[in-house]
């Protein structure tokens, strides 16, 4: 009945099932959760507010072709995320910029100057080996243990020399004093929600939606000639080699009776608290509502696999089942979990598209 079963209907599996669908092909697309999205699933709180549900996602790109096939389905809402770092008791940039320094050091560096700074507490000989060298080898080790040595403990449970490079190599260091976390040329939120847009690339006669659908329970009752996979590829072949590690998160959502709880979207506490960070959600969706609406994170091991762990050893484990998927006719992997990849959304998409382009054998644009 279906050319294709697409298990899970986050930004992954929906990406695909509308590139088919456009394309000629039946696709069914299944969830076990009760709502579309996946981990961008955003909605309105008891007080109107509109939250994420999985923690603050911002949409950031440098793929043209990426924002493009997006902007199919939504407007966007052109914000660019600042966050400040609770540090020594005062708030400052992050990432770290000139401005950071003068804050913590009472210095007056400028653009022009503050090569002198990084000159002299950076180890540029070390070789990078692990997320903890990745940092002290730009700033040193002071601005290590400052910013980083405690926030990746709690994140990940582990210490940074456990980590591969990538982990703390997503926050650059600035040489100026632009105060913006990302620096991509597209940088945005959907206008009206997530979920809205997910709706959007859904809406297509081709896509039918089951949700409350776990695929170990609905895979023997369904008719299709191919499946996109895109939950744990561990959990699809029964952790038949071995469990692949992910990390957890709890979220604390509060609504407070003001119109705003801090000044930028999120702060984030490395030394402070068993959370790591705090994000104010008007502030990112630009939403005009007389209270506001907070939420903290807290890490943890068990619950939702948010986060696969960078380490070599999972690599290598991963690539286990990797060797096995490729094996295998008809059945292919995409997104987070799929991958186990440590992926932005942007790139998820694109990973998607491409996968798409592979299936259908030619490019799309
Ligand atoms: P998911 O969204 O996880 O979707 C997979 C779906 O598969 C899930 O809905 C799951 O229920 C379903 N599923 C799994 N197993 C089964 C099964 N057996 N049967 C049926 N369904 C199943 N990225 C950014 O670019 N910017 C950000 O600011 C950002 N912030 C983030 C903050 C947090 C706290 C987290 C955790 C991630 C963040 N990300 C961010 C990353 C972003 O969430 C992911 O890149 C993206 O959502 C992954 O989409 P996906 O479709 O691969 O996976
Ligand atoms: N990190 C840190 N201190 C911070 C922010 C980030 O040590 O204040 C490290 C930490 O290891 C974190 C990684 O950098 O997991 C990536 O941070 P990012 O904000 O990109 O994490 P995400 O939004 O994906 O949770």
């Amino acid at each position: 009945m279906f050319d294709y079963l697409i298990v899970g209907c986050g930004l992954a599996g929906v990406t695909c099932a509308r590139l088919l669908a456009e394309n000629g092909y039946r696709v069914l697309i299944i969830d076990r959760r009760n709502h579309i999205g996946g981990n961008v699933y955003d909605y309105y709180n008891e007080d109107g507010i509109l939250v994420h549900k999985y923690g603050p996602h911002i949409f950031h790109t440098q793929h043209r072709k990426v924002w493009d096939f997006l902007s199919r389905f939504t407007q966007w809402h052109y914000y660019q995320h600042r966050v400040l770092s609770l540090v020594r008791g005062k708030l400052v940039p992050l990432p770290i910029n000139v401005d950071t320094i003068n804050l913590l050091y009472n210095t007056n560096y400028s653009s022009e100057t503050i090569q002198e700074f990084y000159d002299r507490v950076s180890q540029p000989d070390i070789p990078v080996t692990n997320a903890k060298e990745m940092v002290i080898k730009k700033i040193g080790n002071e601005l290590y243990e400052l910013f980083f040595k405690e926030y990746t403990r709690k994140q990940w449970g582990l210490d940074a020399e456990m980590l591969d490079p990538e982990v703390t190599a997503r926050i650059p260091i600035r040489y100026n004093r632009d105060d913006r976390y990302f620096e991509d040329r597209y940088q945005g939120m959907p206008r009206f929600g997530y979920t809205r847009m997910i709706t959007n690339m859904l809406d297509h006669p081709q896509i039918h939606v089951m949700l409350n659908a776990d695929f170990a329970f609905v895979k023997d009752k369904l008719d299709y000639d191919r499946i996109i996979y895109t939950g744990p590829i561990d959990a699809f072949f029964d952790y038949k080699h071995g469990k692949l590690p992910y990390r957890s998160l709890e979220f604390q959502f509060e609504t407070l009776d003001c119109n705003y709880y801090q000044t930028v979207a999120t702060v984030n506490y490395p030394n402070d608290y068993d959370f790591t960070r705090i994000t104010e959600f008007k502030h990112m969706t630009g939403q005009v509502h007389p209270k506001t609406a907070i939420v903290r994170e807290y890490p943890c091991a068990a619950g939702e696999p948010y986060y696969p762990i960078p380490k070599a050893e999972n690599k290598a484990l991963y690539a286990k089942y990797h060797e096995e998927a490729e094996t295998q006719e008809n059945l292919y992997f995409t997104g987070r979990l799929g991958l186990y990849q440590y992926l932005n959304m942007d790139v998820v998409v694109k990973e998607a598209m491409e996968l798409v382009e592979k299936l259908l054998g030619r490019s799309l644009v």
